[in-house]
């Protein structure tokens, strides 16, 4: 799952990368090249984005750009767009509209800018995109980018043919996976994406990725280890595996005799390799948390003791009606299980306030199941119809008043477990792996193994490394401590063994 489809901590991110994080060695985006071409990427939504905008900035180095700080200095714009959100199709033509001003403004001075529109919105509104929109030279679904280049040049054809209003629509579910034909990724810093399944056969009735992103599909084994070398040997030191319904992954076994792996022997091979000290995977489906995979938590020390698994309700109803196929039972036995094995396994969800035909008493159920878990993190959020999808036309509707009163109610409960979670790490000694800038000038931030952001007065020597932190304040969204010991010397291995 792209996060759960509706329920994630959405952004917009500037630039090719996440802001905040360093371009760091390896990055193979030729930034400053005198004669490059200038690339601008604004990716909305999740992690897999933000993978799809990296890999299409991989794809046209190859071409000669290099990326630029704002939309205005780029030859190429790029919108990767995320159809989860609310109006969010609205949102991208508000974008279109300043971008029509820009490259006008553009050709008024004898220059020319490609824009193009990538992602879930594309897969889902090509035509209507190039009708509304004709300055769009180029629509693109999210598996094909890696046609890119052919895209350019037949926008430039068509562009020196007719002009405005030929855009390129490439929004097939191509038979030839894309990752066969992308470059070798770059690295922005020591914590890297790596897409290995992408795709859901789910259907969930409010959620709209199995129509953009299509079919589950899982990238062979050797082709993810081989990868995830890669980026170890640009300095990788953590890496998140990727995918919309990622433990359903099944990719081609490698070298076995098995014909398939499961993402629990994934796992287990990746952890073997030298250098990578973390491993965690995102977004997960209950129902896909097979026993080999339960069981990496408690035998893997590198897979890090946090999970996101969605649970969307505590109501046994609203989850038949959603179609999760799992009840609120089956949700508690996963949790528990996962703490059998991992005893500080931190647990984090999403949830959807006001599904259609939601009860008080289904409310209640769910803050029964928040109470009964207790969530590391959560992101919750008012349901909103996504056209469409089943959920869109169903009966039952929740007035609004009634679902920001139970969103407001869910959300204190949440943040209250929250900050008992982080409360607990005070006085503590953690280990941090310090991938950003701080916010202020001297300060680095990280990632505990419970996902939990540190901020520490640092130097640069530590962008990079895994550091022990002192924690001496907790706050519902991060911690902040001291450095508590000297920069390792040479990459550590796991840290620690599971509990
Ligand atoms: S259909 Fe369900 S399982 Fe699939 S991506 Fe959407 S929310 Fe996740």
């Amino acid at each position: 799952m792209t996060r759960e489809a509706q329920v994630l901590p959405f952004f917009e991110s500037r630039g090719v990368r996440n802001a905040g994080r360093r371009t760091g060695a390896g990055r193979n985006v030729r930034q400053g090249a005198a004669l490059a071409k200038k690339l601008f990427i604004k990716t909305y939504g999740c992690q897999m984005n933000v993978y799809d905008s990296a890999r299409m900035a991989d794809v046209l180095a190859k071409l000669g750009y290099a990326q630029a700080e704002e939309a205005a200095d780029a030859d190429m714009v790029i919108l990767n767009t995320c159809h989860i959100r609310e109006k969010a199709s609205e949102k991208v033509f508000s974008e279109l509209g300043r971008l029509r001003s820009l490259k006008e403004r553009k050709r008024r001075n004898g220059g020319s800018m490609v824009v193009a529109v990538a992602g879930c919105v594309a897969q889902a509104e090509g035509d209507e995109i190039v009708r509304r929109a004709p300055h769009v030279d180029i629509v693109l679904g999210p598996q094909t980018y890696h046609r890119l280049p052919e895209m350019i040049a037949r926008a430039a054809r068509a562009a020196a043919e007719g002009g405005a209003g030929r855009g390129v629509i490439d929004t097939e579910f191509p038979a030839e996976p894309k990752f066969d034909y992308l470059p070798a990724p770059g690295l922005d810093g020591p914590s890297a994406f790596l897409s290995v399944q992408e795709g859901c056969d789910k259907f969930c009735t409010f959620c709209v990725v199995p129509y953009t992103r299509g079919a589950e599909y899982s990238r062979p084994a050797a082709a993810v280890i081989a990868e995830a070398k890669h980026l170890v040997s640009l300095g990788a030191r953590e890496i998140v595996l990727l995918g919309q319904n990622v433990n359903a992954y099944h990719g081609a076994a490698s070298g076995s005799a098995a014909k398939e792996w499961g993402l629990g022997r994934l796992i287990r091979e990746l952890a073997e390799i030298d250098g990578l000290a973390r491993i965690r995977y995102t977004t997960s489906h209950p129902c896909d948390m097979d026993g080999d995979l339960v069981a990496a938590h408690g035998d893997v020390p590198a897979l890090m003791p946090f999970l996101h698994l969605p649970v969307q309700s505590g109501s046994a109803r609203v989850l038949a009606a959603m179609n999760r196929r799992y009840g609120p039972e089956a949700y508690r036995r996963i949790a528990d299980e996962l703490r059998a094995v991992r005893s500080d396994m931190a647990l984090a969800s999403d949830f959807i306030v006001g599904f259609p035909g939601e009860t008080r008493d289904d409310f209640e159920e769910t803050a029964r199941l928040v109470r009964d878990i207790g969530f590391a993190q959560a992101y919750s959020f008012k349901f909103s119809p996504r056209p469409g999808t089943p959920a869109s036309v169903m009966a039952g509707e929740i007035d609004d008043d009634e679902k920001a009163s139970r969103l407001a109610e869910l959300q204190s409960l949440i943040d209250a477990q929250q900050l008992e979670f982080n409360e607990g790490f005070v006085g503590r000694s953690v280990p941090v792996l310090f991938d950003r800038t701080g916010r202020k000038s001297g300060q680095l931030a990280g990632r505990s193994p419970h996902m939990q952001a540190v901020h520490v007065e640092a130097d640069d020597r530590y962008f990079g490394t895994i550091a022990a932190v002192k924690i001496e304040h907790a706050a519902v969204n991060s911690l902040t401590g001291g450095i508590a010991e000297t920069i390792p010397a040479k990459p550590e291995a796991a840290e620690g063994a599971a509990a």
